[in-house]
């Protein structure tokens, strides 16, 4: 089981001073790599830039352009959440190359499975704005630059925000199922189980908008009976995945419980629908995750998974707040109803 890891010092130069996503995310997750020995049991795929054609794929000419100029200038803030730097522009530049080089390692079998650890993320940016610390989509680009080679291919989003960016940019596009959880109502406000798509596209966009405390049991369940029928109707040749750990307990910027265990266990499942579904292709991308601890540990964690190991640490454990679980099955029988699922 060959499994790569994009990663390049280059990530850690989008300056974001004291916002909390920040270069310490990655710089956690790749010491912590490399002290569980990890590091070398991985496939090490070098980025690229992704050129101004690759992001046209999802961006508007325009937009590109002002990001250029605005990291010219020296950066500043794009929006209320997003802040750039003289570098970004590059750096960002890299991100959607990563995930266009681990995508590539994967459709043409030099390795099984790979996971961009790359930054800035990228799922909140639309074709024609940068918002919630996002410059360009990194995985719908990745995704567009897919399609070149393949007709379906899914994304799966468990970055506990909803990746508006990424359903805007294929919410007419019937080749690609974009399925996300997220807390809802929160930000963006965006991912409603009425939002399925457009015209010829219609039910290929597959929101699960989840109320805050929601667990391992709770993200488990939604995976089984939505995420998994979905998948396996589709018949993806491709998985990608936003993967975001900001559901983690210990995550200051929302109310989920997930632990570890439970990010482990989700991607054992998109791992095996990979494998049922498009001869094992899956390629990960970093979203969100902020309490760098529990990132780092899920990072690992999901790489141990893809590595096919059996003992899975979970060096943080459950969540100590007393929640009331949520009672799911109501959203679960209205968003199968809506999908056709039953
Ligand atoms: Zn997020």
């Amino acid at each position: 089981m060959k499994v790569g890891f994009v990663y390049d010092p280059i990530y850690l130069k989008h300056d974001t001073g004291s916002h909390v996503e920040n270069f310490r995310r990655l710089e956690a997750i790749t010491s912590h790599l490399e002290q569980t020995g990890l590091t070398q049991q991985l496939t090490p795929i070098k980025p690229r830039p992704a050129t101004i054609d690759e992001l046209s794929l999802v961006h508007h000419k325009q937009y590109i352009s002002s990001i250029q100029e605005a990291a010219q200038r020296g950066g500043g803030w794009l929006d209320m959440d997003t802040v750039m730097s003289a570098d970004s522009y590059d750096v960002a530049l890299y991100a959607a190359g990563g995930a266009i080089k681990a995508t590539e390692a994967v459709m043409n079998g030099e390795i099984n499975s790979a996971f961009a650890l790359v930054r800035p993320p990228g799922h909140h940016a639309t074709p024609q704005r940068a918002m919630g610390f996002c410059l360009f989509n990194n995985v719908a680009i990745a995704a567009k630059y897919a399609l070149a080679e393949c007709e379906r291919i899914i994304i799966i989003d468990f970055d506990v925000h909803h990746g508006n960016g990424t359903q805007e940019a294929f919410y007419d596009n019937p080749q690609v199922l974009y399925i996300s959880t997220h807390q809802y109502p929160h930000y963006p406000g965006t991912g409603s189980t009425g939002e399925t798509g457009s015209g010829t596209a219609k039910g290929t966009t597959v929101n699960i908008p989840l109320p805050g405390g929601c667990g391992d049991a709770e993200y488990q369940q939604v995976f089984e009976q939505i995420v998994v029928p979905a998948t396996r109707r589709f018949k993806p040749q491709l998985i990608l995945v936003s993967a975001g750990y900001d559901p983690h307990w210990a995550d200051k910027l929302a109310l989920m419980q997930v632990s570890v265990t439970g990010f482990a266990r989700m991607v054992e499942v998109i791992k095996g629908l990979a494998g049922e579904l498009c001869g094992g292709r899956l390629v990960l991308s970093l979203e969100g995750g902020y309490d760098i601890t529990a990132l780092a540990a899920s990072v690992r964690a999901t790489f141990d998974v893809l590595l096919g190991k059996a003992d899975i640490e979970d060096p943080i454990g459950q969540t100590q707040q007393k929640w009331t679980a949520p009672d799911l099955a109501s959203l679960i029988k209205e968003i199968k109803e809506i999908h056709n699922l039953i």
